[in-house]
């Protein structure tokens, strides 16, 4: 086998200081076995292709084996669950192995109880373990942040959840996982002199430029908070745009980095429901699809608030706020020009979103398709395939008149490459995901590797694959995702 990877290491998080976290080595599982492996993140950490293949790479990456060099530990947070304030939390199941010296942080998902388990066995099933692995993959595909995916390992170990499952481990590989709940945490504390250390680190490591600008004062924390707020916002319109629902929006699963986090009971939607809720335990709707950006601005509140006695003064953490207000509504707007082609804004853009938005809800049209098949009326002139999506035709052809003139301005041609890169054929639906799971549970992953090779490239066409990108199958609507994982 080749030798195990010369990874060189820095640790930034660990050089925080033991206030940050315990140290503590992963829990062994038994006779774990491979489920998935994403070569482009392997390449990303500079992992040989052949050793991650070698039962050394398997080992390792389910816990059983340490990585020369690591320091593992799990690290405490706090966090708002369901908008009330849980108190601390913390890597109940992950730890982090440590950081590499391209900065880049590798965490095992699943391997094991940590002092921040509470009633939680330390575990992650298989079955949640796959929608992690090929949602983060996914993500970084459609060019929506996240954190990414190196791979899955399996284990014959039971874990009791509704049903006995059994074991996985995901690797999972970011800049940073530090949550908005881990400001929260020091905050609650009263640990100012942590915060503080904290906080200068976030900035220091991914937001330097906050050190620099003159904006509130120099206040480089409030700078902070802005950035947070603004990129964010960013990510917000890219999920609202591509209709990711999270369906866990706690602040302990909010990136500052602005990543997608903390993959669960997430869904893609099939038809347009403004009010989809995805995640079965969330009886009140607090994260349905069209309260995302509102739930994110509550987040970035609480962010805020921990941030206060570093910031100061609270009018001044508000101002920092306030850029999410536009920033949110501008980014959507640019995400939902590109996917109907139109590189120029205009006056009438809100009404015409607004209006074919109010249409797919009306009619409960699949999202994707719709999108995509638009993408391929433009290119081709037949806007029929388009049509037959909807109940209200004489609304649609009012509104694909009104389209149709910007059309005209901007050029068919041009608006349908936009489109078809913005679009996506492929994204992974609720039963494309259990498809994959149920083949996998068998020890079948060829489905699982089918799906990885679509999302991999989601606006391709991949001839063939039409039944992955085909309506839901009636059976879809009754699967129930929830917090259970
Ligand atoms: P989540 O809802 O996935 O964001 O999890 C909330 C908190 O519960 C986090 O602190 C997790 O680490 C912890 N947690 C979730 N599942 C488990 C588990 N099976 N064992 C231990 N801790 C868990
Ligand atoms: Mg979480
Ligand atoms: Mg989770």
């Amino acid at each position: 086998a080749p030798d195990t990877p010369a990874l060189a290491w820095r640790h930034g998080f660990a050089d925080l200081g033991p206030a940050f976290y315990t140290e503590l080595r992963p829990t062994p599982l038994p006779d774990p076995h491979w489920v998935g492996q994403s070569a482009e993140v392997a390449g990303l950490l500079g992992l040989d292709g052949r050793w991650m293949a070698s039962d050394e790479a398997l080992q390792t990456f389910t816990g059983n084996a340490p990585l020369a060099g690591s320091r593992p530990l799990a690290s405490v947070y706090s966090g708002h669950q369901f908008g009330v304030w849980a108190g601390q939390l913390g890597d109940g199941r992950a730890i982090l192995l440590g950081e590499t010296a391209q900065g880049q942080e590798i965490q095992l998902k699943g391997c094991g109880r940590t002092p921040y388990s509470r009633m939680g066995d330390g575990r992650a099933v298989l079955r949640s373990s796959i929608r992690e692995f090929l949602c983060s993959e996914a993500m970084h595909a459609l060019g929506i942040p996240t954190t990414r995916a190196l791979c899955v390992t399996g284990s014959p170990a039971p874990v009791r959840r509704e049903e006995i499952e059994t074991a996985a481990v995901v690797t999972r590989v970011a800049p940073s996982f530090i949550r908005f709940g881990h400001f929260e945490h020091f905050a609650a504390r009263e640990q100012i002199d942590e915060l503080r250390a904290l906080a200068d680190y976030v900035i220091d490591r991914y937001y330097p430029e906050c050190r620099a600008t003159s904006a509130f004062g120099g206040n480089a924390y409030a700078a902070l908070l802005q950035a947070v707020s603004e990129r964010t916002a960013a990510l917000l319109a890219q999920w609202q745009a591509v209709g990711f629902c999270h369906g866990v929006m706690n602040t302990d699963n909010m990136s500052i980095l602005g990543l997608t986090i903390d993959y669960g009971p997430f869904q893609f939607l099939d038809a347009f429901v403004p009010g989809h809720v995805c995640n079965h335990s969330d009886t009140q709707g607090r994260y349905a699809y069209n309260r995302q950006p509102n739930v994110a601005y509550w987040n970035l509140f609480c962010l805020g608030q921990a941030l206060l006695p570093l910031i100061g003064e609270q009018e001044v953490a508000l101002a920092a706020l306030e850029s999410y207000k536009s920033v949110f509504p501008a980014e959507f707007m640019a995400r939902m020009r590109a996917k109907l082609g139109l590189r120029t804004a205009r006056e009438g853009d809100v009404a015409l979103i607004d209006g074919v938005l109010l249409l797919l809800a009306q009619g409960r049209v699949d999202h994707t398709i719709f999108w995509r098949r638009l993408s391929r009326a433009v290119a081709g002139g037949d806007f029929t395939p388009v049509r037959d999506l909807f109940l209200d035709r004489e609304g649609w052809d009012r509104w694909l008149l009104s389209y149709s003139e910007l059309l005209a301005q901007e050029g068919s041609a041009q608006a349908a490459d936009l489109m078809q890169q913005t679009n996506p054929r492929f994204v992974l639906r609720n039963h494309l995901g259990e498809q994959a799971i149920r083949a996998a549970k068998l020890g079948d992953f060829s489905e699982l590797q089918t799906l990885q090779r679509l999302l991999a490239r989601p606006f391709d066409e991949h001839p063939g694959f039409d039944a992955w990108a085909d309506f839901p199958p009636d059976w879809a609507s009754s699967i129930e995702i929830s917090c259970s994982s």
